[in-house]
């Protein structure tokens, strides 16, 4: 068994696999996190009996048989949640309420599509028989691969290079005018998203690999959290790292910002990149692919405002998603809109009371924008209003009487996300090929020329919830390499 202790900053996903994995193969761990909950930007908040989640649409590897599907046995994450796979990814509605429901079940998916536009049954079959690749293969688990795998599976990818472009240039495959246009909006309205991507994505749901947690994120969190403690690890809450300790170019500890201080053989950062090397090691480990990455922060914020209603009315024959175009564009906060993207929670009835419902919008924004708002209390309080009945008149439309329903509302900025979780702006998305197999790959982060030191998460390459978990797990495998024994993963 070894001895040595980690000390993990941040109990996102990323430091609390960290943390399981450092458990099972006996080292000792503690994590400081600033938030007074886990789970970092996997979370969710309660409002009145309404839960507003602020994360999971999809969560891969909910199939057994898949890796990441143990890796969440592992984490106790599943089997123990009961999970949710609605029958759609989204409906996306134009000005004249005309509907594309973007079903799972891809024969569902192809009689719809040739319903609306028949004169397109060649590029639609194409659709179809591509996310269909996808059925029995998901790109999230290219992070737990050996190189053997790795290399067989980039092999594997480099035949789908050709569906590697935009959405938007997908779409063109179509001639049916209302496909055209609606087509590159069904991913999230990420309309520069790479094709195989979302061909990943709905052949995945298509499958049931891709579903969601019932109960919402937070809760899928603290069962994470849950594991790591009864595995024997210690999460300090309320404790925000301000330091990270560093002698003889090694890291050896961290101070709090209530100036105590804690030793450890290890530390792994699981916070935001730029606070983590700029901030805590105060900029000392950079070089010009650091910086590159790193050191500048970008101003627009995606998925940046989540505008949650509690509702009495019920939502649970309407779709899980939607994208609404409105009939002509609307200003909210700091930008025009001309669509809008909602999440309907009508189909995980734990979400809200008996017969209510929760709805949410999201919105992209600047950071800049909500900061300086944010220097004077009652201007940011009023903007934040402001959007909330704004959002409100253009869904009046689409749910009449939607108004009178609202029993709760909530807006959250990216102001609310710096102060939950340490996240202050954006990071650039590269889609190119190459970037995404490595963004998959997601190995734990160094820095040039400092010891005893990773970074894992987000902030690290981690696509999304379970690349962030392989992170951990790839980062306790390679320690386990170091000290010379073998890695174990148990399952509860
Ligand atoms: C709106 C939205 C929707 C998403 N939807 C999905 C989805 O459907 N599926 C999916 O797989 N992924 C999704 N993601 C991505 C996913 O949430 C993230 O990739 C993942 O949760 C990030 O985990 P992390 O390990 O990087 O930690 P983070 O979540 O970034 O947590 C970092 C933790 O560090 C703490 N911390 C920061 N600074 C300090 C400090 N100085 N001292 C102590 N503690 C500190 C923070 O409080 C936080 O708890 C979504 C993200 C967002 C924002």
């Amino acid at each position: 068994m070894s001895n040595k202790k980690l000390i993990i900053i941040g109990a996102g996903i990323g430091g609390l696999s960290t943390g399981c994995y450092a458990q099972m193969n006996g080292f000792e761990s503690e994590i400081f996190e600033m938030h007074t909950l886990p789970g970092g930007q996997c979370t969710a908040w309660k409002r009145g009996g309404f839960t507003f989640d602020g994360c999971i649409h999809h969560l891969a590897g909910c199939k057994p048989g898949y890796m990441l599907y143990d890796v969440w046995e592992e984490l106790g994450a599943l089997p123990t949640r009961k999970t949710v796979f609605p029958e759609d990814m989204c409906q996306v509605e134009d000005e004249t309420g005309k509907r594309f429901n973007v079903y799972v079940d891809l024969e569902r998916l192809r009689q719809h599509m040739l319903e609306l536009a028949p004169k397109d049954a060649s590029a639609i079959n194409n659709y179809i028989k591509a996310a269909k690749t996808f059925e029995n293969l998901d790109m999230l688990d290219t992070s737990l691969l050996d190189d053997a795998g790795f290399t067989k599976r980039f092999f594997k990818m480099t035949g789908i290079l050709k569906l590697g472009m935009p959405m938007s240039k997908y779409a063109e495959k179509f001639t049916d005018p209302f496909l055209r246009k609606t087509f590159p909006t069904i991913q999230y309205d990420w309309t520069e998203t790479p094709t195989f991507v979302h061909l990943n994505m709905i052949g995945n749901c298509c499958s049931k690999n891709y579903g969601v947690p019932a109960g919402g994120s937070l809760e899928f969190s603290r069962t994470i959290e849950q594991r790591y403690r009864k595995l024997g690890g210690a999460v300090n809450y309320g404790k925000r790292v301000e330091k990270i300790l560093v002698e003889n170019n090694e890291a050896v500890g961290i101070r709090l910002v209530d100036g105590t201080e804690h030793r450890s053989d290890l530390v792994i950062s699981d916070a935001f990149g730029f606070s983590t090397i700029f901030g805590m090691l105060d900029g000392r480990y950079v070089d010009d692919k650091v910086k590159t990455q790193f050191a500048e922060p970008k101003d627009d914020m995606v998925m940046g405002i989540h505008v949650s209603f509690g509702l009495s009315g019920d939502l649970s024959k309407e779709p899980r998603a939607m994208v609404l175009f409105l009939e002509k564009p609307v200003k909210i906060a700091d930008r025009e809109h001309g669509k809008l993207d909602l999440e309907l929670f009508g189909y995980d009835p734990t979400m809200a009371p008996t017969g209510k419902a929760v709805l949410k919008v999201l919105l992209n924004t600047s950071y800049v924008f909500w900061k300086e708002l944010y220097k004077t209390p009652e201007k940011y309080q009023a903007q934040k209003q402001i959007v909330a009945q704004t959002v409100l008149d253009n869904l009046e439309k689409r749910f009449p009487g939607i108004k009178d329903q609202v029993e709760v509302s909530d807006v959250a900025t990216p102001m609310t996300t710096e102060r939950y979780t340490g996240i202050g702006e954006g990071y650039e998305s590269h889609w190119g090929f190459f970037d995404t197999m490595r963004l998959l790959r997601g190995p734990p982060k160094t820095l040039p020329g400092l010891k005893s030191f990773f970074m894992v998460g987000s902030s690290a390459g981690g696509a999304g919830i379970p690349g962030c978990a392989a992170m951990g797990r790839n980062l306790v495998k390679k320690l386990c390499k170091q000290e010379g024994k073998p890695f174990e993963a148990t399952k509860p």
